[in-house]
């Protein structure tokens, strides 16, 4: 089995990647904050995770394969000293699994060092590569940040800024960045905001960057705002200076950040991502009346969509399925049989709220249809007198170019079949996805990006997908 393979099966891919970046005035513990920082955004990638340290612009990198706390221990941060810090944990979308593609991205230009990390993907990064390739430029990695890097580089005059200006200008796509240069740590988010990034302060006043504001909040710190779509910031000892670089003002955050992989303790652009899952839940209820005993959500993320429907509905909500929160990457075959066993290995039905009961069970989502039909029948076998099956966003017909892994279309179980047809392969008594509108009402506008229900994105997507 190859490495997409694996990612592919293991634990239905919880995470896509997280980056975090701290700046301080002095030599302070930069390392074993980011670090924490990482800790909190484990849940966005858990294949790599590195840590690029500046000591007033000299940059030293340590990265490995695996979870934060596999690749980190105590000695390692304390021999990252320094002032300022980026930290990146990776789920692989664009590049292969192998430690090369770990990021940070440290490079040396003409002025000094610089060091990338990055979560997004760009959509013309291969045609900028072909053409950096022509140049005579070189790749060791498979990574689009590598092309961001390499694009610095080129520009790079005595005014980083100026450079990494330059280098945005000529990318598309989504991308969310925190980079350590000219002791300087600078932060970036897309023209649409696809993916997240917000700024905060430690206790000790030292300036953080992260994906998701529970990291910052995890580590004591405060939430001060979200880096607008379009804007760059550049963080030193005179404080944060925040440049708007581009025209762009349509924005577009990822809806499936707040579906499916945001921490529920995050806010968003200004949306607590426990609420809007609570609300869409209260949605489905209303335009889904089912009559049942039990409304159970598939933990994590349709958890807070169960209790939404459960309020609305007056059906009582109750844990029905319990996670191994140990199951992390279990490494298993692409068999049929196999891959149901990884489910029922990760969640076991609570056989005592289930049995002889009409039961709802709420998901944040059906993409390939595997783990709610694996789910329906583990349900039924603890004794379930119905199953009626309803995902907390709508049909996922579409693949993402930014950075969420929705599989292929062929994959997606929406693109070939009807809700009926789905119903049955699934073997729900009863099927619903929430509609658009209301998972719209529930994101409290509709500003964001839903490329992967509607097909509508926010950028060209590649040519040659
Ligand atoms: P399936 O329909 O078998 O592909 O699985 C849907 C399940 O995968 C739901 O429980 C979601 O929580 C989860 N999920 C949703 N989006 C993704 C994604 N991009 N990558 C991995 N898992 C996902």
């Amino acid at each position: 089995m190859n490495c997409t393979d694996f990612f592919n099966l293991r634990d239905k891919m919880e995470e896509e990647c997280g980056v975090f970046g701290v700046y301080s005035k002095d030599i302070t513990k930069v390392a074993q904050l980011t670090y924490y920082g990482l800790y909190s955004l484990q849940h966005r990638g858990q294949e790599s995770a590195g840590i690029s340290v500046s000591n007033f612009g000299e940059i030293v990198t340590y990265k490995g394969m695996g979870l934060a706390a596999d690749v980190f221990n105590e000695k390692i941060l304390e021999n990252l000293v320094g002032n300022a810090a980026i930290g990146h944990v990776r789920y692989a979308t664009t590049g292969g699994c192998k430690i090369e593609n770990a990021q940070p991205l440290e490079s040396r230009y003409k002025y000094g060092q610089i060091a990338v990390a990055h979560n997004g993907n760009l959509t013309n990064a291969k045609v900028i590569r072909e053409l950096l390739e022509d140049g005579g430029s070189t790749f060791s990695t498979t990574l689009d940040s590598e092309v961001i890097i390499k694009l610095i580089a080129r520009k790079a005059t005595k005014d980083v800024e100026e450079a990494i200006r330059s280098a945005i200008g000529a990318i598309k796509g989504a991308y969310a960045l925190v980079m350590l240069a000219d002791n300087k740590l600078i932060g970036v988010r897309d023209p649409y905001g696809i993916r997240p990034l917000c700024l905060g302060q430690s206790e000790c006043g030292a300036y953080i960057l992260a994906s998701e504001s529970c990291a910052i909040e995890s580590l004591g710190g405060k939430f001060i705002r979200d880096i607008l779509p379009g804007e760059m910031v550049i963080i030193d000892e005179n404080g944060v200076e925040s440049i708007k670089y581009s025209e762009n003002n349509k924005k577009a955050p990822c809806s499936f950040e707040h579906i499916y992989f945001a921490r529920p303790d995050s806010v968003i652009d200004g949306l607590n991502v426990y609420e809007s899952r609570v609300e869409a839940g209260k949605l489905l209820a209303r335009q889904k009346k089912i009559d049942a005993d039990i409304v159970i959500g598939v933990p994590d993320s349709g958890i807070p969509a169960a209790i939404g429907y459960s309020k609305e509905s007056g059906i009582p909500y109750g844990i029905g399925l319990v996670k191994n929160k140990y199951i992390g990457r279990t490494f298993i075959k692409p068999t049929q049989e196999l891959r149901e066993k990884a489910v029922m290995v990760k969640l076991n039905p609570l056989k005592v709220n289930i049995e002889g009961k009409r039961v709802v069970i709420i998901d944040d989502s059906l993409v390939r249809g595997t783990t709610s039909k694996i789910l329906i029948e583990i349900v039924r076998r603890a004794g379930a007198k119905e199953v009626h099956f309803l995902s907390a966003s709508p049909a996922v017909k579409y693949s993402c170019y930014f950075g969420i892994d929705t599989a292929h279309r062929n994959e997606l179980i929406a693109s070939r079949l009807s809700v009926e047809e789905i119903r049955k392969e699934i073997n729900a008594d009863t099927l619903d996805f929430l509609s658009l509108e209301n998972m719209y009402k529930s994101l409290k506008g509709c500003e964001y990006c839903v490329g992967c229900f509607n097909g509508v994105y926010p950028v060209d997507t590649p040519t040659d997908e």
